[in-house]
């Protein structure tokens, strides 16, 4: 969680590491209290078994090998959705214009209220 990665030994037995950085683009862990879940699928491309599987209710579910093209539309999918990200939160929209919240006068206002709300407005003037 401190680093916002998971590291975890490759499910198909190798041995390598896997690093799955934790990221609204990247991957997701969830934990309901009793197991762990991985979203999306871990596609270890990049090691040499080319494992590829989910890890959901800490179960690995082996999700099948992954061809050249369907590793390409991933890469850029995973591109055109970081790209998309962080092209929104480096321009966050301006702030809002600070107005003040229109103030509904309770009913059956108390004396001591109303009195607070006329020291107020006498002091914002
Ligand atoms: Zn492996």
């Amino acid at each position: 969680m401190e680093y916002g990665t998971v590291v975890h030994s490759c499910c198909c037995g190798c041995g390598l590491e896997v690093v799955t950085p934790l990221t609204p683009t990247d991957w997701k862990l969830t934990f309901d209290g009793e197991a762990i879940s991985l979203w999306p699928s871990v596609g270890n491309w990049n090691l040499p078994c080319r494992s590829h599987y989910v890890i959901q209710g800490n179960r690995v579910i082996e999700a099948g090998p992954w061809d050249k093209t369907q590793i390409d539309a991933e890469k850029r999918r995973d591109k055109a959705a970081k790209t998309h990200y962080y092209s929104q939160t480096e321009s966050p929209r301006a702030p809002k214009e600070l107005k003040p919240k229109p103030t509904k006068e309770p009913l059956g206002t108390t004396a001591e209220p109303a009195t607070i709300w006329a020291k107020l407005r006498r002091w914002l003037g």
